[in-house]
């Protein structure tokens, strides 16, 4: 029998460990994401679609809109310049640094006129991972209904990391501090996975990159 961790795909194969799965100790642990033992799914006989490669070839170019959606419009200062540095991230990616450069400057921007967030508990992080979780349904569904491939990986990516850092958030507020104690903490900088231990994976579990491109935070002030 076969188990696949829902979180980062990770698979525990019966066959080739010395424990079954269903002899582990709840306490166990996914070795890639550190989800809970719960996390795991028996996986079926027929192996499971990966989503991404299930969407249809775009039929016709994807014109870009010459008017500013009016979802964007709706956009704060501070999802703006989220936006704006991911985007100066992708041109990294792409060797445009020209470009990089200035959608740097415009989340700087953005960050500067974004108005501190008065009530940025444990609990309202908590609660807003959930609502990120529940809107990546509808957000997935639209990009799968007009075969944006593109945008359907990067949801893949960013429901898998919000799903990882709604865990954490929750188990925090459980543990709180004791949780982090002799431990560092390690973000992935192409995904945003987040990682509890002491060395880095040595691949993250959700976008493959190796360790060493996962940062370090020492946050604790
Ligand atoms: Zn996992
Ligand atoms: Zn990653």
């Amino acid at each position: 029998m076969q188990y696949r961790c829902t979180i980062c795909g990770y698979v525990y194969d019966d066959a080739k460990e010395s424990v079954p799965f269903a002899e582990l100790p709840d306490t166990w642990q996914c070795p890639w994401c550190g989800a809970p033992k719960s996390s795991f799914e028996p996986i079926e006989e027929a192996p499971v679609k990966d989503i991404v490669s299930e969407v249809a070839p775009v039929a016709e170019p994807i014109t870009a809109p010459t008017e500013l959606d009016p979802d964007m419009q709706k956009l704060s200062a501070g999802q703006m310049a989220a936006f704006c540095s991911n985007l100066a991230r992708g041109c990294e990616k792409q060797y445009m640094p020209k470009e990089q450069e200035l959608f740097n400057e415009l989340a700087k921007y953005f960050a500067k006129h974004a108005p501190k967030v008065e009530d940025a508990t444990v609990e309202s992080v908590s609660v807003q991972l959930q609502q990120d979780l529940d809107d990546y349904k509808s957000v997935m569904q639209t990009a799968q209904d007009h075969g944006d491939r593109g945008a359907l990986r990067v949801c893949t990516w960013g429901e898998k990391v919000t799903r990882i850092l709604s865990m954490l958030v929750n188990k925090y507020q459980k543990e709180g501090d004791a949780m982090l104690q002799d431990t560092d903490i390690w973000v992935c900088t192409v995904c945003g996975f987040v990682f509890i231990g002491k060395t880095a994976p040595e691949l993250c579990p959700v976008c493959k990159v190796p360790a060493w491109k996962f940062n370090k935070i020492d946050g604790r002030r």
